[in-house]
């Protein structure tokens, strides 16, 4: 009896010492990397890094500042590449890679296999789901890289989930990767839905079909007046000027603006786009998104990746510094803050983890900087295409040697050059030494010099970043800073300049340290940083850095 009470006691010591030593083990392994039971993506269409400086005392606590005081930033972050448009940046945000390797080179080009202009996500071999119109018919197909969301598909055996949310298509496909559970983007006209297509699925789920069932999107035909007394708006400029685009069905750019009353006049929902309750629906359905799919209830890492569209509208329309951008960011400062409580309620504080950057920034309104005396103005494409085809006709004898002329690329025909014998390499340094001449044109590259890779400096680095070997033309161009081609009226994006570059890059959540950096930061370092603080297999053309003072 005896002897077996010690063979008993024995025993069960032994097995409590391994117990302890599988858990000190455990223990060890876990801190090799962090697993968030959700990671939020956001990307902010359009964000300069100046307005977190710009709009601060006026922020609320719980927004923008409560990532920033409990999180990390990256103050000096940039693209690396041009050109800086919105389906590039999304695609070059959750690749942690440029155009010249994830391929989307624009959100238009032109594919000279077809001798056509396509659309970055339009796809015929598919067909929408929760529309009838071709809003649907879009995947990422033309994506030739991996995603973050992508490798954490992978990584977990597809048992974790992806889900994509944005007004644009591009915004919700490319962030959401190729093996997204679902990516829904928004349907105006006289729709006012989220949808997507049957890339994802063959019917929307039930969450999704009850969420536009509600009709929510109603109560935003409202009035946009702004969130404070507009007096108090001293940190952007009069509301009227000459510098602002503003609504069909209105005189003037000013506020409160009756978006129920002018919807009439702009195709009903597409009116929605443009206001700040284009980041309430959005807000409202990444959170039924969160419900309906369960993310972040288990221990399996999901993901879910938000684009807030509505800043870009509002940046092209009424530009840089006018009181509507200031009171877009006002307003999206509180769906950040409603976002972050929910995760706090829905995921738990601590357990999730949440990024925050832009697909690309936006320049100050040249009509305006010019009116102040700041070196600025526009510039016509259409006339340079003229003078092209004149000086290719005059030297070359034909003027259709030019196929296309986009994005600041120019393709050549190359059936006609074969046809003609005239060799590529001598049409191309005849353009370069005309745009290098031509007013405004700041730079100009071909082919082989941007593949032999013989170029340095400010632009031709971001040129060559930007250039993919397939689908980018025969020489691309960059204009003087602060020059655009566009209305005289509201801002864009898309050079290799400062104001276009400089966007926000905030870590915030689980595994994340608390500090900031003024040390610069490219747009590709993200994915890669996610990735490590995941313990995943980077995406697979990523050659962007991990942040190390962001993760540990
Ligand atoms: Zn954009
Ligand atoms: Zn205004
Ligand atoms: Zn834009």
């Amino acid at each position: 009896m005896k002897k077996t009470s010690f063979l008993l006691l024995s025993f069960l010591l032994i097995c409590f010492s391994l117990i302890a030593q599988q858990s000190a083990k455990d223990k060890e392994a876990s801190q090799i990397h962090t697993k968030p039971k959700l990671v939020v993506g956001i990307v902010v269409d359009q964000m300069r890094h100046d307005y977190l400086n710009r709009f601060w005392d006026r922020y609320g606590d719980d927004g923008f500042k409560r990532m920033i005081s409990n999180g990390y930033i990256m103050k000096n972050a940039h693209y690396n590449y041009v050109p800086t448009y919105t389906a590039p940046g999304h695609s070059s945000v959750y690749t942690g890679t440029s155009p010249r390797f994830h391929g989307i080179i624009s959100n238009n080009w032109y594919d000279k296999t077809i001798d056509e202009s396509v659309y970055c996500a339009g796809d015929d071999e598919v067909h929408p789901i929760g529309t009838d119109s071709d809003a649907g018919k879009m995947s990422p197909h033309r994506l030739l890289a991996t995603t973050v969301t992508d490798q954490n598909r992978i990584a977990t055996q597809f048992r974790g989930k992806t889900i994509g949310v944005a007004l644009k298509d591009r915004g919700a496909i490319m962030p959401a990767g190729h093996s997204a559970n679902g990516a829904y983007w928004f349907r105006g006209k006289d729709e006012g839905n989220f949808i997507t297509s049957s890339y994802y699925m063959d019917e929307l789920p039930a969450w999704a079909k009850k969420f536009n069932d509600s009709r929510k999107i109603d109560e935003y035909l409202k009035t946009w007046e702004t969130l404070y007394p507009i007096d108090t708006y001293v940190e952007s400029g009069e509301d009227l000027n000459d510098f602002e685009q503003g609504f069909k069905g209105k005189k003037t750019a000013t506020f409160p603006y009756d978006i129920k009353k002018l919807s009439k006049e702009t195709g009903k929902y597409d009116l929605i786009y443009s206001t700040p309750f284009g980041n309430n629906i959005t807000t409202d359905f990444a959170l039924a998104a969160i419900d309906g799919e369960e993310l972040g209830q288990d221990d399996v890492t999901d993901f879910l990746t938000v684009s807030y569209s509505s800043p870009d509208y509002i940046g092209h329309n009424f530009g840089v510094n006018s009181k509507e951008v200031q009171d877009n960011y006002l307003r999206l400062d509180q769906d950040i803050a409603r976002l972050l409580k929910e995760l706090d309620k829905k995921v738990g504080e601590g357990n999730y983890t949440v990024f925050l950057t832009a697909d690309h920034a936006a320049v100050n309104v040249p009509s305006y900087l010019k009116s102040k005396n700041v070196k600025a103005g526009y510039f016509s494409s259409g006339d340079l295409r003229k003078e092209l085809d004149s000086l290719v006709e005059k030297k070359f004898g034909d003027a259709k040697l030019i196929a296309n002329m986009s994005n600041r690329q120019i393709f050549f025909n190359y059936d006609l050059l074969e046809e003609k014998d005239i060799k590529a390499q001598e049409l191309a340094e005849t353009l370069q030494h005309f745009l290098v001449n031509y007013p405004k044109v700041a730079q100009a590259y071909t082919r082989s010099g941007i593949e032999s890779s013989s170029y340095t400096g400010l632009i031709a680095n971001k040129v060559k970043n930007g250039f993919n070997p397939k689908r980018s033309g025969d020489v691309v161009y960059e204009l003087e800073p602060a020059l655009i081609s566009y209305s005289s009226k509201g801002s864009t994006h898309g050079s290799a300049y400062r104001y276009d570059t400089h966007i926000p890059m905030i870590f915030f959540g689980q595994g994340i340290n608390n500090g900031q950096s003024t040390k610069e930061a490219e747009i590709i370092d993200i994915a890669p940083t996610i990735s490590a603080l995941l313990g995943i297999a980077f995406p697979n053309a990523s050659y962007g850095k991990v942040l190390s003072e962001v993760i540990d």
